[in-house]
């Protein structure tokens, strides 16, 4: 079977350090154009934008589209009205409405519409969602505590309207909870934290349950220095269960049940060539949901004013 030719829409840091690299090691898929504004990559057909690409006629299937959320809409439905199956990058958009017509639009076109949700590509969730099934729950602890200026310097589109400030990290704190928790959550509160001069937020505490009114606590930081936190506690009736560096480790209260170097790209993309060789489409919107919730039930303060 020939491979999947895919274009990458957006040649920034996400495209770069993971894209790139997990698209040479998955087979079945193989980079054949890129469409970037600023940059190019030796040897790939290169196109300004993607209304370029596909108004060229260069052979291609799939597109991964890596630019901000805010532009990713637009972008998927072209996509999609070309014939090409779409991979879109977490959030899948910046609204959680603009989704129905583009699962519609993919399904009408009959390709493949792909939201991924990376966090949930790593080693230790699916053990973790595995031990939760036969336990009882009591509490949940989300510590998502990172520095924006070390991890994405100089991107002004996360403090935008739909470029969800802390939540751009702490949304895949959310996926990997609704993937790993055996019932649905929603948030009961949330208190977001605003600097002066931005339209997103750089800190927020919200406080989610279940039906069965599990607690589960968040508590989300753009501003940490030293050591960086992306930690899920979850306490059960068989001890506590941590899930640490987002995802990569687990822990069964002092003893160590997973550490693994991530690989969630390469998960990704294997997942991407079954979706489009098995016709289907996954997007679950869960985690989008819950950030909306808490801009929609938020408490709003303001700080003060940031600058990278
Ligand atoms: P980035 O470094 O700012 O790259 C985004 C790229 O999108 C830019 O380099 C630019 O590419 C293109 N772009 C920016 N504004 C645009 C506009 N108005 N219209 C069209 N294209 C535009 O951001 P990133 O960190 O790669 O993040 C991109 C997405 O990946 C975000 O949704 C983010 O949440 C997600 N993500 C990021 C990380 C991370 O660690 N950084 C991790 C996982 C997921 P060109 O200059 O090439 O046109």
């Amino acid at each position: 079977m020939s491979p999947i030719r895919l274009a990458i829409v957006g040649l920034g840091k996400i495209a770069r350090d993971q894209h790139i690299p997990a698209i040479a090691r998955t087979e079945g898929i193989a980079l054949a154009a890129i469409a970037s504004r600023n940059a190019a990559l030796e040897g790939v057909a290169h196109f300004a934008t993607l209304d370029e690409l596909l108004a060229s006629g260069e052979a291609i299937d799939a597109v991964a589209l890596c630019t901000p959320p805010q532009v990713r809409r637009a972008q998927a439905q072209a996509a999609l009205e070309a014939g090409k199956h779409v991979l879109l990058e977490k959030p899948p958009g910046a609204t959680v409405s603009e989704l129905g017509p583009l699962i519609a639009a993919a399904q009408a076109a009959g390709r493949t519409l792909f939201a991924t949700w990376h966090s949930r590509f790593a080693p230790a969730v699916e053990p973790v969602r595995a031990l939760l099934a036969g336990r009882t729950l009591r509490s949940v602890t989300i510590e998502w505590k990172e520095d924006v200026r070390v991890w994405h310097p100089g991107q002004e589109w996360i403090f935008e309207p739909g470029g969800l400030g802390v939540f751009d990290p702490a949304i895949n704190a959310l996926s990997i909870l609704t993937r790993i928790l055996p019932r649905p959550v929603f948030v009961t509160s949330a208190r977001l934290a605003f600097p002066a001069n931005r339209d997103a937020p750089i800190a927020a505490e919200l406080d989610l349950a279940d039906a069965q009114g599990l607690p589960i606590r968040a508590e989300l930081d753009f501003l940490q220095t030293g050591p960086q936190t992306w930690d899920i506690r979850v306490d059960t009736d068989e001890g506590l269960l941590t899930l640490s560096s987002g995802g990569a480790k687990l822990f069964h209260e002092g003893a160590t049940l997973v550490d693994e170097k991530e690989a969630e790209y390469a998960g990704i993309y294997r997942h991407f060539v079954d979706l489009i060789r098995r016709g289907a489409s996954d997007v679950d919107l869960a985690p989008l949901a819950l950030v909306a919730d808490a801009f929609l039930l938020g408490r709003r303060t303001q700080v003060e004013s940031f600058e990278y």
